[in-house]
């Protein structure tokens, strides 16, 4: 197939795991037979200091045309004045809203080979694939919100209409139906209208999903049930602050943020893929940084914007095989023990591809 995917590596160690998505979605097209165009576009820091945008307008139009687009990493101590004008973040949640995502996919694999890093007991860590779907455009982060003058009172409000929580839910469902079939949606129903229209409206489409084992948990037990047995999860759905809270508690399941994948999507095919980590200054250009978070994206921009089941699987298990082979990044080796490079991560997952 043919498809245009448009780069945008961004700062500090954005550029660095791009490169290594980059490698291997060239290893997934040669191996395939696809041709994908791949664009890189100025955003975030970068595109401050060259444009005076973090999200220029050539940049939001590539993204606009293009099938999918693979974001690395913005930001940086030398664009962190909260009081600036221009923050590289305002491209990101620009870039959101203008390709219309409002579904949050985070996935946590944790891989058996690196069960041990992980501070829970390995026997409750094995089996263990969570995929969080998290609502992003809606909730208290985009409720009407006010700080009064003296600064004695402010408010933030959560606020969910059924149709938004309706098509997030869908989303989680559809997940669950190509995994093992379970959806655990997380509220606050006891206590919260909003949340009790959240259940209501996730109960009625679940209706359509007879083959979705559907669940729902108050999100104070669920946090500590997460962590006493989280092999028992399969899709995890919530609203944009539970959904924000959770997954990252989830993410020290994986042993390392640099591991960690996500996706972002709205009503048609088009999606943002990126690693969940930042831009890591303390590390940029050393060229340590772990890629396989942005290589696992790859794996879900094939799958859900290209429609590569087959070839998002190949990319899952050439990581896990070098995994078990014992490739380490700096941020997965044992103290003591030598570690590999960003490049050689990515050129031992493509090697891996290209064998496969
Ligand atoms: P961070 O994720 O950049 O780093 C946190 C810690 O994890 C650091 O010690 C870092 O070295 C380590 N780490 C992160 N990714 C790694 C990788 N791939 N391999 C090895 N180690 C890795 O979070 P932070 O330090 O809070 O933020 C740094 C900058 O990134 C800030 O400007 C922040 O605003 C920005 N940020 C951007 C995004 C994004 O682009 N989506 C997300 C989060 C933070």
């Amino acid at each position: 197939m043919q498809a245009n995917i448009v780069l945008l590596p961004g700062d500090g160690i954005g550029p660095e795991v791009t490169a290594e998505a980059a490698r291997v979605l060239n290893a997934v097209a040669d191996l395939g037979g696809h041709e994908f165009q791949l664009e890189s576009h100025p955003m975030g820091g970068n595109a401050i200091d060259d444009f005076r945008n973090p999200l220029p307008p050539a940049t939001l139009a590539a993204c606009k045309a293009a099938d999918a687009v693979f974001l690395g990493a913005v930001g940086g101590p030398k664009w962190s004045d909260p009081t600036a004008e221009l923050r590289p973040e305002q491209g990101l949640l620009d870039l959101r809203a203008e390709l219309g995502l409002f579904a949050n996919l985070r996935p946590v694999p944790v891989f058996d080979s690196l069960v041990e890093l992980a501070p829970l007991k390995p026997e409750l860590l094995r089996g263990v694939d969570l995929l969080f779907v998290r609502e992003l455009t809606g909730g208290i982060y985009f409720g009407p919100r006010q700080e009064q003058g003296d600064g004695d009172v402010a408010y933030d409000t959560l606020v969910y209409s059924t149709a938004e929580v309706e098509r997030v839910a869908r989303v989680a469902l559809r997940a669950a139906r190509g995994r093992r079939g379970k959806l655990a949606s997380v509220d606050k129903a006891n206590v919260l209208a909003s949340m009790r229209l959240w259940r209501r409206a996730v109960t009625e489409v679940a209706s359509a999903y007879a083959d979705v084992e559907v669940s729902h948990h108050l999100v104070d037990a669920f946090a500590m049930q997460l962590m006493r047995s989280p092999a028992e999860y399969d899709v995890i759905l919530a609203g944009n602050m539970f959904g924000d809270i959770l997954s990252d508690e989830a993410a020290i399941l994986a042993g390392s943020l640099g591991m960690l994948p996500s996706a972002s999507l709205g009503s048609g095919r088009q999606g943002l893929y990126e690693p969940v980590h930042g831009s890591a200054p303390d590390i940029a250009g050393r060229g340590i940084a772990n890629p396989i978070g942005a290589i696992l994206s790859t794996a879900m921009l094939l799958r859900h914007s290209l429609h590569l089941e087959a070839e998002a699987g190949q990319v899952e298990a050439a990581v896990a095989a070098v995994l078990a082979d014992g490739l380490r990044t700096a941020d997965l080796a044992p103290p003591g023990q030598p570690a590999v490079s960003t490049k050689e991560t990515g050129r031992a997952v493509a090697a891996r591809l290209a064998g496969a």
